[in-house]
């Protein structure tokens, strides 16, 4: 398939492998934060770890939407289902997630709950039109990559005046969450465990189609640390891993774009003008394993306030535990790996998941568990 099977060549594969070999320094060690869930998907699915020379190491990062939704905020959209009796529409990665208590959307749905798993927002919008008479909300999550068709239906519930919609909105940023995790301190070596430092990142690839590659050069340059926005295929991991190593060999720290096929310096100036129109900066958003980041999270502004299920159904905030003994918020800080959590494949499996890493599709538990629960 046309832009699929190329970026999975075999033979390329071993090419760059050995190039990378050829490249690397055996003095020095390379540790690489793949940022997003993608990456984390491809880096367990295809072996690339395996490929890579025993100093190149994959750091996981927080790009995953589902993981880093905290606790609370599950906890405020049962509260819609629960407590308000709306539809709540959402989508299915979510329904797993553990929340206070153990509870769930599945469960909530489960006692008589009205949760209906989604494939876009307009099929949201539809239940909305096809249900007068029933407040119906749409449970919106994620990166610059989904927020744009959030704002179109946001903007289709006004044009239609369709009174029983609103939209409980999480949308995240991602040059805020890299920000975070460059602030995030790091546990000195030990006798036992090295450091888990990050020398550089393959940066966001799908975001990146909306954001543009601009907005990481100030990371690039104030933490010194080389950014390749990186593609999801193996080639395209393999091939950004490469040019982060010649990057760090060479004293360079910048942002270079792998991704070429997708990803302009401006990204997609369209959908950027189109998520400013119904989106402002919320002062603070809390993020599973980050905390609260400023100005890290958008929020409907005042001309849609009408479709805000926070404001139409005065949802608290909720500071909520994540469950005891799981490792997910050090995971997504990067400095724990899958492998480093107690409960990994004993009790939290993905039939039984205990937190958010082993539910969503781009968790780092859920691909250590695919991938490589044979080593455990
Ligand atoms: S294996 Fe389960 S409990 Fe452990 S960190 Fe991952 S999601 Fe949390």
């Amino acid at each position: 398939m046309k832009y699929i099977s190329e970026f999975r060549e075999h033979k390329l594969a071993l090419q760059l492998a050995n190039a990378i070999a050829q490249t690397v320094n055996p003095e020095r060690q390379y540790r690489l934060m793949e940022f997003c869930g993608g990456h984390t998907h491809a880096i367990f699915r295809y072996g690339i770890q395996d490929l890579m020379p025993d100093n190149v190491e994959f750091i996981h990062g927080p790009g995953c939407p589902v993981c880093v939704l905290p606790t609370g905020r599950i906890d405020n959209a049962i509260q819609l289902a629960e407590q308000h009796g709306v539809i709540l529409c959402t989508y299915a990665d979510l329904m797993r997630v553990p929340a206070t208590g153990r509870h769930s959307l599945l469960k909530a749905k489960a006692n008589g709950g009205d949760i209906r798993m989604v494939y876009s927002t307009q099929d949201a919008l539809k239940i909305a039109r096809d249900n007068p008479a029933r407040q119906v909300v749409f449970f919106a999550i994620g990166f610059e990559t989904t927020t744009p068709p959030t704002a179109v239906i946001i903007r289709q519930a006004q044009a239609e005046r369709l009174g029983n919609f609103s939209v409980f909105c999480n949308h995240v940023l991602t040059p805020a969450a890299m920000q975070a995790i460059l602030d995030v301190p790091r546990p000195a070596a030990s006798a036992h465990a090295p450091p888990l430092l990050i020398d550089a990142f393959l940066g966001p690839s799908h975001v990146s189609t909306v954001i543009g590659s601009q907005p990481y050069e100030r990371f690039a340059e104030q933490y010194a640390k080389p950014i390749v926005i990186a593609g999801f295929e193996p080639l395209d991991v393999m091939q950004s891993a490469l040019m982060l190593i010649r990057q760090l060999n060479e004293g360079r720290h910048e942002v270079e774009n792998e991704y070429r096929r997708a990803v302009t310096p401006q990204g997609n100036l369209k959908a950027q003008a189109l998520m400013r129109e119904v989106f402002e900066l919320r002062p603070y958003f809390e993020w599973r394993g980050l905390g609260l980041i400023a100005d890290s999270a958008l929020t409907l502004k005042a001309d849609y306030a009408d479709f805000d299920a926070e404001q139409r159904f005065s949802l608290p905030a909720i500071q909520a535990a994540d469950t005891k003994g799981c490792e997910c918020p050090a995971i997504l800080r990067g400095v724990k790996k899958p492998q480093d959590c107690k409960l990994l494949g004993t009790v939290c499996t993905p039939e039984n998941p205990m937190g958010s890493c082993m539910v969503s599709s781009e968790g780092a538990c859920a691909a250590y568990w695919s991938y490589r629960r044979n080593s455990l």
